[in-house]
């Protein structure tokens, strides 16, 4: 069906007004899918994108992040990653901004025998999975990254993973949303929001898309990355072990690199520390020693929304009165991989069509305490 037909389809059925609470890149992706579909929407954030949005890597990898026990998290991101190509494009050309969407895999590298027996470990259940995993040796794997350290034991190429810049998909999404988005903490109540003046804004639906904050299921997970310059960026995205560290190094088109990520759960101020940025370099520079002489740009600490299954929340809340906001949160490490499908999943719950069936083992009442506490 093309947009026309489908905005019209939506027009005659069922317009309705959405109000999106938070504007990170699962808020601002409803946000746009929901416009785009022929909705009424408006996003209430203070701060768009400056949450863990900002801090993202943005490596778009469900096989590099595969874990035991989250068959069915996995099942979503490749659901998810499959959408990437097509959405960066359409953003792209609706907004004129580049959201440098890269295709090269990632290089998943172990530095030392026991590293390597890790890497091989999750390979094992990507490969039940149907996962395409490349196994190469340590001439192999200098061939694809000549840049690596002579000192690595040996790695996996997995070819479909992607990436992309998440701070130009929020650019491009604040874009193409404009002035729907409203500068302002926002509430839900019965009939809307309420913002921070005192005003209520009517909508027939509100979802609430708030990140580590807003919902009692949902924890804060630190995370740091530090950001440099280099000519001798590597090519491909690269997770690895390094004598036990986990690090990873994630290249941008214009010499960009992202080196991350810290992962610690305590409570207090976002900000990185000595200790967790110390990690992450050494870790870093012993993987690629040419990232010795990369210039320093930042580094940053946001809080991950991290779920007790680390699976995100989608779903209308239930049991909430008569407000029964959609949830669109507890993303963790993956909402950059999952802000197509998590879009595609609010779209059918306003439209009340049926969500697609990967998303069905993330509904918010598997867990009790989904209850908003904005
Ligand atoms: C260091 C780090 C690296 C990461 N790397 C990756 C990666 O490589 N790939 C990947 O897929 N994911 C990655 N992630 C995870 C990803 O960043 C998150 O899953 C994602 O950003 C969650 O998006 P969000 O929109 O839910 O939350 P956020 O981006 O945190 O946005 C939430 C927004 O809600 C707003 N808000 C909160 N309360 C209110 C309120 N009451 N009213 C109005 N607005 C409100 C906040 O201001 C904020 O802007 C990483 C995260 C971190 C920290």
């Amino acid at each position: 069906m093309n947009r026309v037909n489908r905005v019209n389809r939506v027009n005659r059925v069922n317009r309705r007004s959405v109000a999106v609470i938070g504007g990170g890149i699962i808020g601002l992706s409803c946000a746009d899918e929901l416009l785009r579909a022929g909705h009424e929407v408006v996003v209430c954030d203070p701060a768009p994108a400056t949450g863990a949005t900002h801090a993202a890597a943005g490596m778009l990898a469900p096989a590099g992040e595969a874990w035991f026990g989250e068959e069915a998290l996995l099942r979503l991101g490749l659901d998810s990653l499959a959408r990437w190509p097509e959405y960066a494009a359409n953003l792209e050309q609706r907004s004129g901004t580049d959201v440098d969407l890269r295709s090269t895999g990632t290089l998943l590298v172990g530095m030392d025998r026991d590293d390597l027996i890790d890497v091989r470990r999750s390979c094992a259940l990507l490969e039940e999975s149907g996962v395409r995993v490349e196994p190469l040796d340590r001439e192999a794997l200098w061939r694809r990254e000549p840049g690596l350290s002579s000192r690595v034991a040996g790695g996996v190429w997995l070819p479909h993973d992607r990436h992309v810049d998440p701070r130009r998909v929020a650019v491009a999404l604040l874009a193409v949303l404009g002035d729907r988005v409203v500068r302002q903490r926002a509430t839900p109540v019965e009939g809307g929001v309420l913002l921070e003046d005192g005003r209520v804004l009517a909508a027939d639906v509100v979802v609430l898309a708030t990140g580590a904050t807003g919902l009692a299921s949902v924890r804060a997970v630190r995370g740091e990355v530090i950001r440099v310059r280099t000519p001798d960026a590597p090519t491909h995205m690269v997770r690895a072990r390094v004598h036990g560290q986990p690090v990873y190094v994630v290249p941008r088109s214009d010499g960009e690199v992202v080196i991350g990520a810290t992962e610690e759960e305590h409570p207090g101020h976002s900000a990185p520390t000595v200790g967790g940025m110390a990690r992450l370099l050494d870790a870093a520079r012993q993987l690629l020693p040419g990232l010795d002489t990369a210039e320093f740009i930042d580094a940053v600490a946001r809080d991950r929304p991290g779920t007790p299954d680390n699976g995100p929340l989608l779903g209308v809340l239930e049991g909430t009165g008569a407000q029964r906001p959609i949830v669109a949160g507890g993303h963790y490490r993956g909402g950059v991989l999952l802000a197509p499908v998590t879009a595609a999943v609010v779209r059918a719950l306003v439209e009340e069509s049926p969500p697609p069936d990967v998303a069905a083992p993330f509904h918010p009442d598997r867990f009790e305490r989904t209850t908003p506490c904005l």
